[in-house]
């Protein structure tokens, strides 16, 4: 027998999305070496963490000689720090992947040639083009920086036109240094991402559609297999794989999707990574998001894509939950960042998991009782008992 060589995986980026990476690593004998600014890094805690700046390219050069791949758990990562690495080690996504979606307008601008539809927009980087912008488009409306964006920031609602002085007062200054995209508001029926994976070889596949329920711009909850979806999930596979062919995709990523009140899917935006809406495939998949896209990257066979029942996901924002009705609900599991609790932060996620629609939703009750969180479990009980009767 010869010894197998376990393969050393970089990640750039050492939030939750790296430590849930390097967790699902370790089965398959892939270690994980992560680069963060912060030396409280939480993915620190489980993989090994190198604290270095991304301009600091001569150390990034050291610790690329030292894996065998690197990838990401951030997508604004300066795409000069990844092309830096690719002279030394593979590193997936393209780097050109990772530029596209640092930039809503590039990113919409590659959906529509991709043939995804989109929302109505127009770049924006003075005071005139968003007066000019709003007549074409008119409101509502979003104004939204182009980049550095994430989790509902950097973004104005607009109600009415009356709403430009406030949008502008809010969002002129980013406008100067890195321009803005206003974008027609999209009143859509519910959203869907669809992740999706594809290896070195170009096979491609994805997991069941999720449903995806937003407060303030930040994921609260997902839930999985979205219902109704025998006819958007073809549609959006068809999509996203689109997306994947022409950005030589390789590994996880996430196209979130609006559907319309009459049924079509516009693109919001793409995650070139693991993302918090596929955290429920960790137990709901037969494969979960982070195990596929280690697999993708290292050139190893994915795996099987399919949903093991209904899940639905729950995000921590700023506190943690009472521990004890968590563990104590059947096929409920529990994931704790490790990150110090701070307003807005994403410190954990809950997934419960069950065999059909009906016992997920008895689950949830009881759960969201012992929570104290019934309203903000109500809209994924109302899906649920949507599909039980469909
Ligand atoms: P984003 O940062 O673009 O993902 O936006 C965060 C959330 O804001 C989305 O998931 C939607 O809930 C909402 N949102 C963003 N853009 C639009 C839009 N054009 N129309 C309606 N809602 C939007």
């Amino acid at each position: 027998m010869t010894a197998r060589k376990s393969p050393v995986l970089g990640i750039l980026g050492g939030g939750q999305l790296a430590r849930m990476l390097a967790l699902a690593a370790a089965p398959l004998g892939v270690r994980c070496r992560v680069v963060d600014g912060l030396a409280d890094a939480c993915a620190g805690h489980v993989a090994s963490l190198l604290v270095a700046e991304w301009s600091d390219h001569a150390r990034l050069q050291a610790f690329a000689a030292e894996v065998d791949a690197v990838t990401f758990d951030f997508e604004n990562v300066p795409a000069e720090t990844a092309r830096v690495l690719a002279d030394k080690v593979v590193v997936w996504p393209l780097p050109g992947a990772l530029a596209v979606s640092q930039d809503r307008v590039t990113e919409k601008t590659l959906f529509r040639e991709c043939g995804i539809q989109t929302a109505e927009f127009a770049a924006v980087s003075t005071r005139a083009e968003l007066d000019q912008a709003l007549a074409t488009i008119g409101a509502p409306a979003i104004l939204k920086t182009r980049r550095f964006g994430y989790d509902g920031k950097g973004q104005f609602r607009l109600k009415t036109l009356a709403d430009a002085d406030a949008a502008w007062t809010a969002l002129g200054a980013p406008a100067a240094e890195h321009g803005l995209i206003l974008e027609a508001f999209v009143p859509f029926a519910r959203e869907l991402s669809v992740l999706a994976v594809r290896g070195r070889d170009g096979e491609f596949r994805t997991w069941p559609l999720t449903q995806n329920w937003h407060t303030n711009g930040v994921l609260a909850m997902s839930l999985a297999p979205a219902r109704d979806i025998a006819v958007l999930q073809p549609r959006a596979d068809t999509l996203a794989r689109a997306l994947a062919e022409r950005l030589n995709y390789v590994g996880v990523f996430a196209l979130e999707l609006f559907v319309t009140t009459d049924g079509q899917l516009l693109g919001n935006e793409m995650a070139p990574r693991v993302h918090n809406s596929g955290h429920w495939t960790i137990e709901g998949a037969h494969t979960s998001q982070f195990e596929n896209h280690v697999r993708a990257v290292l050139g190893l066979p994915l795996g099987d894509t399919g949903a093991r029942g209904v899940s639905a996901m729950f995000n921590w924002l700023g506190e943690l939950p009472a521990l004890a009705p968590v563990l104590q609900t059947v096929d409920a599991h529990w994931h704790d960042y490790g990150k110090q609790a701070r307003p807005g932060r994403k410190t954990g996620h809950a997934t419960l998991c069950a065999p059909d629609a009906a016992t997920l939703a008895e689950r949830l009750a009881a759960l969201a009782q012992a929570l104290g969180r019934e309203p903000q479990a109500a809209p994924v009980l109302q899906a649920l008992r949507a599909m039980q009767h469909a």
